[in-house]
């Protein structure tokens, strides 16, 4: 795949929705068309792409439409969360081939939980049938921050003894495949851009609900990272001055007013919830989310009243989000996303409108994930495909 022309022809051949004939991707790219003729060969004897029909009503030969060829290539893609792992296999046009998921090790060791990835890995592989050789590495979604450049996950939380964790290089040793790393919400911001359909086009934010509240952006259909590949970490925005103090030292953080673990304790001092002690370790928190969101739908008023205060507060920090960058939309979704999803979309979008200084020129669209649960995950393993794939300016340097 050394070839940055390849690139440019495969990447205008993904993003077009239909396939695209010859002429056409001459006119796109910019090359000639014996250039593309030559390069069509090569990807058709890769067995990337495949000749997918003819097209064409008007005077002349009727056009060979080329498309990818789903089981060209594969990824997968590791989401790694402190309740929940969840594994994809991709096939070349994104969509998934195999899916497991297994509880993140309650203690947390680190070797242990690398093991059990690696592990679950090999039988996701086994179980789809598809030859190693045909997949490209292995992409993680992990909980940021992270350090992009070492490879390492830096104190996240509810991972009990995770500090600069090597994971990317622990991983290539497990496994034995190429490994790409990123943040959660960025991977999640990924995957929306590929697989996500409407609403991964253009100027959007990614609303990252999971056991840490943060954002992936997206301006222009370009993913951004920021200097350290750490943009999105929202945390410290303040949506509620009078709200429970933030290990920052400042009162009503996101962190310390509106992600899951602290609407657990509010259900638990509310008695929505049973248990008296505060839950500890990522799986438990899910289960009591799970469980105070149930009891809001069933119309629990404490309940609800947490999950709707939760809301407002969410939407605060997202409408700051979305006026920084002026985007088109916001895109709700993470693991904890699916219970909150109804209630959410019926009070963020005006909240958010309310919130818009844009609003008189465009409106700000709010909608739940293209892409489904699997997001981070499905983002994790699409990094491998974009950067098997995508024409990288540092290709053309190499090449140049
Ligand atoms: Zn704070």
């Amino acid at each position: 795949m050394g070839d940055f022309n390849l690139t440019v022809i495969l990447d205008a051949i993904r993003r077009s929705s239909g396939g695209l004939s010859r002429v056409e991707l001459a006119q796109i790219v910019g090359l000639s068309p014996q250039t593309i003729s030559n390069i069509s060969r090569r990807l058709l004897d890769q067995n990337l792409i495949v000749e997918a029909g003819k097209e064409g009503s008007g005077p002349g030969k009727p056009r060979t439409i080329l498309r990818l060829n789903p089981s060209g290539m594969y990824a997968v893609g590791v989401h790694l969360d402190p309740a929940v792992a969840t594994f994809v296999l991709l096939d070349l046009v994104g969509a998934v081939v195999q899916h497991s998921q297994i509880k993140t090790p309650a203690d947390g060791d680190p070797d242990a939980v690398i093991a059990a990835i690696a592990g679950e890995i090999e039988q996701l592989i086994q179980a789809s049938g598809v030859e190693q050789g045909k997949i490209a590495g292995l992409g993680v979604a992990a909980p940021g921050p992270i350090d992009h450049d070492q490879g390492t996950v830096v104190e996240p939380p509810l991972l009990n003894g995770w500090d600069r964790v090597p994971l990317r290089d622990a991983l290539a040793d497990a496994t034995g495949m190429s490994v790409l790393m990123d943040k959660d919400v960025t991977s999640a911001a990924v995957a929306e851009t590929w697989a996500g359909g409407p609403s991964g086009t253009g100027s959007f934010v990614f609303m990252y609900m999971g056991t840490g509240i943060g954002c992936g952006i997206v301006l222009n259909d370009e993913v951004v990272r920021g200097a350290s590949g750490n943009a999105g970490e929202i945390g410290h925005i303040i949506v509620d001055p009078d709200g429970p103090p933030c290990d920052c030292g400042l009162r009503g953080c996101v962190k310390s007013s509106c992600i899951p673990q602290v609407l657990v304790a509010q259900a638990q001092a509310a008695g929505v919830l049973d248990e008296a002690a505060p839950l500890s370790g990522g799986p438990a928190v899910q289960d009591g989310f799970a469980r105070l969101c149930e009891a809001a739908d069933a119309g629990n008023s404490a309940a609800a009243a947490i999950i709707d205060k939760s809301a407002v507060l969410v939407a605060r920090a997202a409408a700051v989000v979305a006026n920084t960058l002026d985007v088109d939309r916001v895109v709700f979704g993470g693991p904890f996303w699916a219970p909150l999803s109804k209630r959410y979309l019926d009070r963020v979008p005006e909240l958010i409108r309310q919130n818009s200084d844009a609003g008189n020129i465009h409106a700000i669209e709010v909608v739940g994930t293209g892409v489904g649960e699997d997001v981070g995950a499905v983002g994790a393993a699409c990094l491998v495909l974009e950067h098997t794939l995508a024409p990288r300016a540092q290709r053309l340097l190499l090449e140049g």
